[in-house]
């Protein structure tokens, strides 16, 4: 057994952001000895804008519903659908079939977001490091799982030497770093989804009036081989990013600046609102994002959020989810402490009801990539599934009611298999399974 280290936490949580810092704040709600170590010097540029209505719940859980309505963030009612002739779908209101103040959410400025929700769960008593990185985990054979136990971290602070922290349990909350399913070998890519991105800020952009204002557009290109995000910040920045297929935006192009203004001319929806328009930040590129772990937990670890897994950004599920997973393995945390029982069964019996509510969502991500389907005419043929098409686009998808839909919708478009998540953890360690 590694006994070799120079402190010792209850926690600890690899990445301050939205699902490192979710997961730290109710440890420490819980009383639990939690240290949150961030590579990062908060702010700092994020992805990932625009939120989804039933991440409410968790802002409610965490104490961050008073800051986020205090905040310059966008307030966000809707989300609309423009095809490749520019024609607009009608919005889809969230508050339509549940007035409630959850059905309002926010556009926010990840850097700002970020930092606030990370100063959180220090309020809440986290103890946080920021310019921190995790070197690694350290592991040590499991008594009954075929992957290790996680013992502690490696972890340089800027100007200072590698220190080993032990930890009861270890969080990955990495976000696409994903150290600990890529240390393993358990981070598998989505097959059909090979997609990237390319997007920047730009300041002046046209938006609509009123409950609009801070609508989510998301539009076609002309040729429906691509799409674009419109999302409106405050200080009228607006972000605006197209996603397409991996091969056609970065192997054949010239650069990510070139490609995002040529992509932009043949967005149709874009065009009159980006007149004046002007780009004030970098232009960013990602790709390949799409990408699940076989395993959500281990002896004493844990993966959330973008650590665990990530679909596609057409739905803005990625904070969301990154919360609910931050919730859901803290509940197991503080339970499996209760019980003295850190094993996988424990630390990750939420792994499947998380994975069930995300494979709901994969399901619409495949139904819009597929050419010729549009959710307009399945709305148009089956205005019964309104209701249900709203629940999943606000996030309410950990009810199997949600799933309804897809029965009438698989007729019209084929939908993908759900990946099996791995949950046979009794079995003792085979041996020689993993070289540590
Ligand atoms: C193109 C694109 C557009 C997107 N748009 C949206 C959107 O509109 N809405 C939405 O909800 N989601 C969106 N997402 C997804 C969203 O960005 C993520 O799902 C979300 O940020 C996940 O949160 P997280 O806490 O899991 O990870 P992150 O937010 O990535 O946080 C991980 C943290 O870990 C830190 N870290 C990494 N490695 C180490 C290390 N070794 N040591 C210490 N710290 C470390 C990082 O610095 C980072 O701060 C988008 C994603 C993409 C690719």
């Amino acid at each position: 057994m590694n006994t070799n280290f120079d402190c010792h936490y209850d926690c600890v949580v690899i990445g301050g952001g939205p699902g490192g810092a979710t997961t730290a704040t109710i440890l420490a709600d819980a009383g639990k000895k939690v240290l949150l170590l961030e590579r990062g010097n908060f702010p700092r540029f994020h992805i990932g804008e625009s939120l989804m209505p039933e991440s409410y719940w968790s802002f409610k859980r965490l104490g961050m519903l008073p800051k986020l309505k205090n905040s310059p963030f966008v307030k966000k009612y809707s989300v609309q659908f423009v095809n490749a002739s520019g024609k607009e779908s009608q919005p889809f209101y969230f508050d339509e079939m549940n007035p409630h103040e959850c059905s309002q959410t926010w556009q926010v400025v990840r850097s700002e977001f970020d930092k606030m929700m990370l100063e959180n769960a220090a309020e809440h008593g986290a103890e946080v490091w920021q310019d921190a990185n995790v070197n690694e985990v350290i592991f040590e054979p499991a008594a009954n799982d075929s992957l290790p136990r996680a013992t502690g971290v490696v972890v340089t602070r800027a100007g200072q030497q590698s220190q080993r922290i032990g930890a009861t349990v270890v969080i990955d909350a990495s976000g696409t770093s994903s150290l600990i399913a890529r240390r393993l070998g358990l981070r598998q890519p989505d097959p059909l989804l090979r997609k990237a991105s390319i997007f920047a800020h730009y300041l002046g952009g046209r938006r609509d009036q009123g409950k609009n204002e801070g609508a989510t557009l998301v539009l076609s290109t002309n040729d429906q081989d691509g799409w674009f995000w419109y999302i409106p910040l405050p200080d009228d920045i607006v972000s605006v990013g197209v996603v397409g297929d991996v091969d056609r935006l970065i192997s054949s192009r010239e650069s990510p600046e070139r490609t995002l203004e040529e992509e932009i001319l043949r967005c149709p929806g874009l065009d009159d609102r980006m007149v004046g328009a002007k780009r004030v930040s970098k232009v960013h590129v990602l790709n390949d994002f799409s990408y699940r772990a076989t395993r959500c937990a281990g002896e004493n670890w844990v993966l959330i959020g973008d650590a665990f897994g990530f679909l596609d950004p057409i739905y803005s599920s990625g904070v969301f989810l990154a919360l609910k997973s931050g919730e859901m393995a803290a509940d197991a945390i503080i339970e499996g402490f209760a019980k003295n029982d850190f094993s996988p069964a424990q630390l990750g019996k939420w792994g499947q009801t998380l994975c069930d509510g995300m494979h709901a969502i994969r399901k619409l991500v495949y139904a819009f990539y597929t050419k010729g389907f549009s959710f307009g005419k399945f709305m148009r043929m089956h205005p019964e599934f309104k209701k249900n098409l709203v629940d999943l686009l606000i996030g309410d998808v950990f009810r199997p009611e949600v799933n309804q839909i897809f029965d009438t919708m698989e007729k019209m478009v084929p939908l993908p298999e759900a990946i099996p998540l791995e949950n046979n953890f009794s079995s003792p360690t085979r041996s020689g399974v993993l070289t540590l």
